[in-house]
């Protein structure tokens, strides 16, 4: 059985007061949901503020990043054992915006994983295919790419706790969500695929989140399908409000 997770991204949105007033309401919000896991990965300057306001609840903070060097002249990067030390559990990685705006490819996805394993950090990498790719049906031939190549090297037993985001590029910040059956149909070709690099009892065993304009009203229906295991939250986890009633999901 995969415990389900919500996350959210709050990508580079928030001031200081803001991290603090949405600690506080998620944090009463949700203070007794105890049967999924919740994650926040807000940007890095507020990563250790967040993870204190929840420490003591069962709300994980993540990076949205790391970058796969342990220190050095990488100017504006910060590496797994910073996020560490702000208080991550988790980090991102390979989302379509760092793939998308920052030249992000599965070579460097793929250092990014395993400096994440490294440093004790759980990963959740991003996968998922641009509209144009869709149309030309391309899709599975993408993301079958963007995970082996974003596996290459890793074993088994280091991939315990790796968790995969599939975010259709379409999807994301659009308002347009996969319907439940496109998300199903894709995340079961990832959980085949996954299955291929790592056998199955990794595969079953891994949880799989989709991710793509999710929202209260159409998160039930998403959580419904038997290879979706949780949701990867942009636009609708930046009030806690909204972010309270998805993880409130009924699935
Ligand atoms: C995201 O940023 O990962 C995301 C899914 O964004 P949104 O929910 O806004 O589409």
């Amino acid at each position: 059985m995969r415990r389900p997770m919500i996350a959210g991204n709050w990508k580079m949105f928030k001031d200081k007061d803001g991290v603090k007033a949405f600690a506080k309401e998620l944090c009463s919000k949700v203070k007794d949901v105890s049967d999924r896991d919740i994650l926040v990965c807000p940007p890095a300057v507020y990563l250790e503020s967040l993870s204190r306001a929840f420490s003591g609840t069962k709300i994980k903070t993540g990076a949205q990043n790391i970058f796969w060097e342990d220190e050095g002249a990488y100017t504006g990067e910060i590496s797994g054992s910073m996020a560490k030390d702000a208080g991550a559990d988790y980090t991102l990685i390979g989302h379509s915006e760092r793939r998308q705006y920052f030249h992000e490819t599965d070579e460097t996805v793929n250092k990014r994983l395993i400096a994440a394993l490294k440093h004790g950090l759980i990963p959740v990498v991003c996968v998922g295919e641009r509209l144009e790719e869709r149309q030309d049906k391309r899709t599975f031939d993408v993301i079958g790419t963007q995970i082996r190549q974003g596996l290459k090297g890793i074993t088994d037993a280091q991939a315990v706790s790796i968790i995969f985001a599939y975010e259709p590029v379409w999807a994301i910040g659009t308002g347009k969500t996969a319907t439940p059956d496109i998300a199903q149909e894709v995340h079961a070709y990832i959980r085949g695929t996954i299955q291929g690099v790592l056998g199955k009892d990794r595969a079953e065993g891994m949880r799989i989140l989709y991710g793509g304009s999710v929202k209260p009203g159409n998160v039930d229906d998403l959580m419904c399908q038997p290879d979706i295991d949780g949701a990867l939250v942009g636009g609708a986890s930046l009030e806690a409000s909204s972010f309270g009633k998805i993880i409130r999901f009924r699935g």
